[in-house]
């Protein structure tokens, strides 16, 4: 008799589950969290919000106040709708169902948020992945090669990227958009830490959709992503989404925070300065390579990256290991900005730790 299991499609019994590390008791700095809880006053607000939310019934299913409310606060342009999600791994999840034709493929660079690619093969889209070059810029010529022999339905470019805190350049993006036949998605999941965004471009390039999230800025919590683009195109997606997938708690917080959006501009100015500060304390340790970052998080390269890690995990300290991710992240280490004390006590911890590689 066949198992059960055997129900279950091949690819999916051959793929392993998202791992999330343990990190109990542990000061958590590997999944570029916003460290600061909201404020006193504004966590009051949400209690008696929340308090009479109705949870007995469905969630409003087209949120058009808080779309309304987003689009002002991200500065979307007009004529551009939103898409919203349980997160944008949701929306990512979302669009591969929506362009998953026999033989259609999704291209992204390497290294490159891991996401793309496991939803990518698991809504049974080919996956791509060009080389970044070793300063992980975009490789133009490699991307306009692959473009041409794959034909890809959608591009994905996280700006700033995750796991490298770069941008790439803009004219390069620009080439893209113009030499592709498909959709180009441009992930800022890290839009609160640079000055850069694509919004702007969404009026010139049909074939551009722009990704954000709350995550990143401080609400990782109520999982809250969207995408914005031309109607026409979301309308099709958005046939695809669960149609209560916004929980009721999920639209009041969103709602009530960002109508009182000073605390988190407030927390990611102080993220932004902490960024430089911990980049150049890092810069001062012996054998360390710091890359240049536009993000909430810094990629390191030193001598000995297992050994480092484990020694911060004694000293109490969760990063992220990237040492075995890719092999231009040979040496490397991701480490989310934290609050000031926190940074301090990493920046006394990994130089302990280098000291003793040395
Ligand atoms: C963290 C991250 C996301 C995930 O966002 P959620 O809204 O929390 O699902 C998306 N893209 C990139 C590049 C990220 O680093």
């Amino acid at each position: 008799m066949a198992k059960l299991s055997d129900l279950i499609r091949p690819d999916v019994r051959a793929r392993h589950a998202y791992q999330v590390a343990d990190a109990t008791g542990l000061l958590k700095l590997d999944a570029m969290e916003n460290p600061f809880p909201l404020p006193a006053g504004l966590r009051a607000e949400l209690g008696a919000n929340l308090a009479d939310a109705l949870y007995n019934r469905y969630p409003d299913a087209d949120p058009k106040g808080l779309k309304a409310l987003l689009k002002s606060f991200m500065g979307v342009p007009d004529g551009s709708d939103l898409l919203l999600g349980n997160g944008s791994d949701e929306i990512i999840q979302i669009v591969a169902q929506a362009l998953a034709q026999p033989g259609a493929s999704l291209l992204s660079v390497e290294p490159a948020f891991v996401m793309f690619r496991l939803l990518a093969e698991s809504c049974g889209l080919q996956y791509h992945g060009v080389p970044l070059q070793a300063d992980f810029s975009l490789d133009l010529p490699a991307m306009l090669a692959a473009i041409e022999r794959t034909q890809p339905a959608v591009i994905f470019l996280a700006m700033p990227n995750n796991p490298t805190g770069n941008l790439f350049a803009a004219e390069a993006v620009r080439t893209i958009l113009q030499a592709t036949p498909g959709l180009v998605v441009v992930d800022e999941a890290y839009y609160p830490f640079t000055d850069s965004s694509y919004l702007g471009w969404l009026p010139e390039y049909p074939n551009l959709l722009v990704m954000r999230t709350l995550s990143k800025l401080g609400l990782a919590g109520i999982r809250l992503g969207f995408l914005a683009g031309a109607p026409a195109l979301l309308t099709e997606l958005d046939k695809l989404r669960l149609p209560y997938n916004l929980s009721v708690a999920t639209q009041v917080i969103a709602s009530t925070v960002l109508s009182a959006p000073e605390a988190l501009r407030q927390q990611v100015a102080l993220l932004r300065a902490e960024r430089t500060r911990l980049a150049e304390a890092l810069v001062r340790l012996p054998a360390i390579q710091v890359f240049p970052s536009e993000a909430n998080f810094l990629l390191v390269r030193v001598p000995d990256a297992p050994r480092a890690f484990d020694l911060l995990k004694q000293h109490g300290i969760l990063i992220k290991n990237l040492n075995h991710a890719h092999t231009l992240l040979r040496g490397c280490l991701r480490i989310t900005v934290g609050a000031p004390d926190e940074n301090d006590r990493l920046i006394a911890a990994l130089t302990l730790a280098l000291a003793d590689a040395g």
